[in-house]
């Protein structure tokens, strides 16, 4: 569970009951993007509660009912049920995917005197001080060490991104906008009105169900949904 949450701006066609776009900041895109890196194992669990209308959700059902037996000695139905993410992005707790934490597993002790002797193997004694090495030092991979110090994400944070409805995304620009509104013979402006929502866990589970059968996906996330999912 996580309490993080973010904030969209969209622009909502009021006589239509249609939402034009979201404007929205590279957290929203660094998310939607993470979606496209996601295990399809994870997708459906994460949609098992809702009917899927696939036939994936009867896959996973099934290798959840096989029985451990059939199972290689060496393997665990974990890696399927419950595949882990390696990306990295701040709106991915929205979905509670587990993350594939850097390879960190190798380990090195050295005694308790701090000679100058590392080993990674703690049985063995110190050649300095005739100590047990016991004390475990944390090792940092390259990896981990760019983790650090590096921007997370896809996406540059300099300016604001457009999402159209079927999840289009593009650099916003007023240019664009007003493009964009002129294709679609938009002559009464009044019709059109600016609404900031929050996005958070409830609506990212939202999104990723009506992504995979809808092309009107803010639409069905935002203005009350069921019905639009249908439609299309
Ligand atoms: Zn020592």
């Amino acid at each position: 569970m996580t309490n993080f949450t973010m904030s969209l701006k969209l622009l909502v066609n009021k006589q239509d009951h249609k939402i034009m776009f979201a404007e929205v900041n590279k957290d929203f895109v660094d998310f939607l993007f993470y979606i496209l890196t996601l295990p399809i194992g994870a997708i459906t669990k994460l949609l098992a509660k809702e009917p899927l209308s696939g036939s994936l959700g009867d896959l996973y059902q099934s290798i959840e009912n096989l029985n451990d037996m059939y199972i290689l000695q060496n393997k665990t139905k974990d890696t399927v049920l419950n595949p882990k993410s390696s990306t990295n992005v701040p709106g991915q707790d929205l979905l509670s995917i587990p993350k594939d934490p850097p390879t960190n597993d190798r380990k090195y002790y050295r005694c308790a005197r701090l000679c100058k002797y590392v080993t990674d193997d703690p049985k063995v004694v110190c050649p300095g001080c005739r100590n047990a090495m016991l004390n475990e030092l944390a090792y940092v991979s390259t990896e981990a060490a760019k983790a650090v110090v590096e921007e997370v994400g896809f996406v540059k944070d300099v300016l604001t991104y457009m999402v159209m409805d079927d999840l289009v995304v593009k650099p916003m620009s007023i240019i664009s906008t007003i493009t964009y509104l002129n294709n679609l013979s938009i002559k009464d402006i009044s019709v059109l009105e600016e609404r900031e929502v929050p996005f958070g866990m409830e609506e990212g589970l939202k999104l990723v169900n009506a992504s995979l059968v809808c092309k009107n996906v803010l639409t069905c996330v935002f203005l009350d949904s069921e019905d639009h999912v249908k439609i299309i």
